[in-house]
């Protein structure tokens, strides 16, 4: 690694808590896949932060495996990016307890995401509650630089790097402190105009295709100006949308549209709906493909679990000599070397 160390690091993960939508597409995956040119990425399965809403065994297990068929679809190269399950890093939860202890309760208390959460009914539980403790630490136990993320995780590094700079002025200077990065598709919106999201059920996602697909555009919400009346895109969810999956040449002729009149919101509806299969129907073969053989995304998260898991034991062994603990004992350590 050292050939390497001046390189920026770029970490980021996204939960199985269902199939994966347009949202996490522009918002992550999309600049995950751009970034793994730019620099050593990591990017992980946050099964371990999923398990705040999704309790049944088998659809989180399923849910890991799509997340995985999709990243590798939309362009994941595991021979650039290390890609793997968090809970392959058993060391995260351990860095999570070590960050909790100096991380007062008062930054938690100040989270917008888990009150969002609450107000919409998700159980208030103590994972929901300290998931950006869990995800400091897997930020930081990677020594990361660059949290690449939508705009609904930006408080959280920012937590994260309050619970980095405590640490370091506690003990001693071991975590880099991180930075959020946004792209063009920071928030993206839902079938309904609030961000989408799995949880408010407003969500298409990246590999709907057919009938189902056609209905989901056709139900965005519009507002009742008439057909023939002119209409500013930038209020209008659909244009929202189409600006994301088409070039910048299209989207000005929209635009143009939109505000000349005469054209109606199912017309866009349909533009977009034949842009969203032009962007992902490339992928959708290729998919299917991997599928079929569910036994080399099972390798290459095996396989980057452990380069993972390898980079997070260097970090535990100094938080652990720093922090007055004992070095893990060698039968664990050795056991996740074997692995
Ligand atoms: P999550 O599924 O909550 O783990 O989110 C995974 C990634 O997708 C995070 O980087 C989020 O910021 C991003 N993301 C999720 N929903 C949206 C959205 N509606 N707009 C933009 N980014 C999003």
């Amino acid at each position: 690694m050292a050939d390497q160390g001046k390189r920026v690091r770029f970490l980021s993960g996204v939960q199985p808590s269902g199939r994966l939508h347009l949202g996490n597409y522009f918002g992550a995956l999309k600049q995950h896949i751009a970034l793994q040119d730019e620099g050593e990425a990591f990017y992980f399965i946050a099964n371990y932060h999923a398990m705040t809403t999704v309790q049944d065994p088998k659809a989180l297990a399923q849910a890991t495996v799509d997340v995985a068929l999709d990243y590798l679809a939309l362009g994941l190269d595991p021979r650039k990016a290390v890609f793997f399950r968090q809970s392959d890093v058993p060391e995260v939860p351990e860095l999570a307890w070590v960050l909790s202890c100096v991380t007062g309760k008062g930054l938690l208390d100040r989270a917008t995401s888990y009150k969002d959460k609450v107000a919409r009914g998700i159980t208030p539980s103590m994972g929901l509650y300290a998931y950006p403790v869990l995800m400091a630490a897997d930020i930081l136990i990677y020594r990361s630089n660059v949290v690449p993320v939508g705009e609904d995780q930006v408080q959280h590094i920012e937590m994260t790097r309050d619970m980095a700079a405590a640490f370091n002025a506690t003990y001693r200077e071991i975590f880099p402190i991180p930075a959020h990065r946004l792209d063009a598709g920071a928030k993206v919106p839902g079938l309904d105009g609030q961000k989408m999201s799995k949880s408010y059920g407003n969500t298409i996602e990246i590999f709907e295709e057919g009938n189902d697909l056609r209905k989901k555009v056709m139900s965005i919400v519009t507002d009742s100006t008439p057909l023939e009346a002119p209409k500013d895109p930038d209020k209008c969810n659909v244009f929202a949308l189409y600006r994301l999956v088409a070039s910048a040449g299209e989207v000005a002729e929209m635009a143009g549209r939109y505000r000349a009149g005469g054209f109606g919101y199912g017309d866009a509806k349909k533009a977009l709906l034949e842009k969203i299969s032009a962007c992902f129907g490339p992928f959708r073969e290729e998919r299917k493909r991997l599928a079929r053989e569910p036994a080399y995304a099972e390798g290459v998260l095996a396989e980057g679990g452990a380069r993972a898991r390898a980079e997070a034991q260097a970090t535990m062994r100094l938080v652990r000599e720093a922090a007055g603990l004992p070095p893990m004992p060698a039968a664990a350590a050795g056991a996740a070397r074997r692995g």
